[in-house]
């Protein structure tokens, strides 16, 4: 994942200024920072979901929309809206059809926790169990690049413990995986390299050490 100067205002608020950032493939990159700091900015660019003011996004080689539909990628948003009415296993299933090459809909509720919720019904469901399914639509495409924006918002430690588990298995199958957080205890634990915004700009780039003393 590829961004180029990539900068954005909402009105005369900067979100973004001037950020480039390279992401290889099989890297597990934290980006950081506090309220406001515009990581959700980013995340939704580089995923094609917001465009960028200015600058230049490539995903695979791709714009962030067709690396989106070829199925390379899987999304984690903080408060996505899901669809309430639909049981768990409805949603995943039809998340799924999106999908060119899907894990089997009980493959991925499983690997987000969620199996033995598949017969209810999503708007039921409590924020955590809710986080999951999210999670469990972000894994059913079975993406190379996962982008997570704090995935482990409302999860209780077992969940949470559960999710990273999960996601340090795609990692070690070679995907890509970037993610929110303003914990720099979980940037600590399972990115290899973090990446710190602070008023739209990216402040340091580097291994988690690095970081730490500016945190
Ligand atoms: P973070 O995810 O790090 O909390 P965001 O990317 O959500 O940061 O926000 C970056 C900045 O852009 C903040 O100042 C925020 O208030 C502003 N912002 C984000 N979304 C909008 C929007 N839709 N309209 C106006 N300002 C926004
Ligand atoms: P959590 O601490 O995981 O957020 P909650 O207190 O929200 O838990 O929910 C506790 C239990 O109640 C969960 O099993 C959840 O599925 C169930 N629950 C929560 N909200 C509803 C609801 N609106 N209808 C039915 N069950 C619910």
């Amino acid at each position: 994942m590829e961004l180029k100067d990539v900068s954005k205002r909402y009105g005369g608020t900067v979100a973004l200024d001037a950020v480039d950032l390279d992401v290889g493939q099989g890297e597990t990159v934290a980006v950081l920072g506090p309220n406001g700091a515009g990581k959700t900015t980013l995340l939704s660019i580089a995923l094609g979901l917001l465009d960028p003011g200015s600058g230049a996004v490539r995903v695979f080689g791709r714009t962030p929309v067709e690396a989106l539909h070829a199925g390379g990628v899987g999304v984690l948003l903080q408060d996505s809206g899901l669809l309430e009415d639909a049981r768990v296993a409805e949603l995943v299933a039809a998340v799924a059809g999106m999908y060119p090459r899907p894990l089997p809909v009980e493959a991925a509720m499983r690997a987000a926790g969620v199996a033995e919720l598949a017969t209810r019904r999503v708007g039921r469901l409590s924020g955590g169990q809710q986080q999951r399914v999210r999670f469990a639509l972000a894994l059913v495409g079975d993406p190379k690049l996962l982008v997570l924006d704090e995935p482990t918002v409302g999860l209780d430690v077992e969940s949470r413990r559960a999710l990273w588990q999960e996601v340090r298995a795609r990692t070690a199958q070679g995907s890509t995986v970037i993610f929110a957080t303003h914990y720099l205890t979980e940037a600590d634990d399972y990115a290899d390299r973090v990446v710190l915004l602070a008023g739209g700009k990216i402040i340091a780039d580097g291994p988690v050490n690095t970081i730490k003393s500016l945190v």
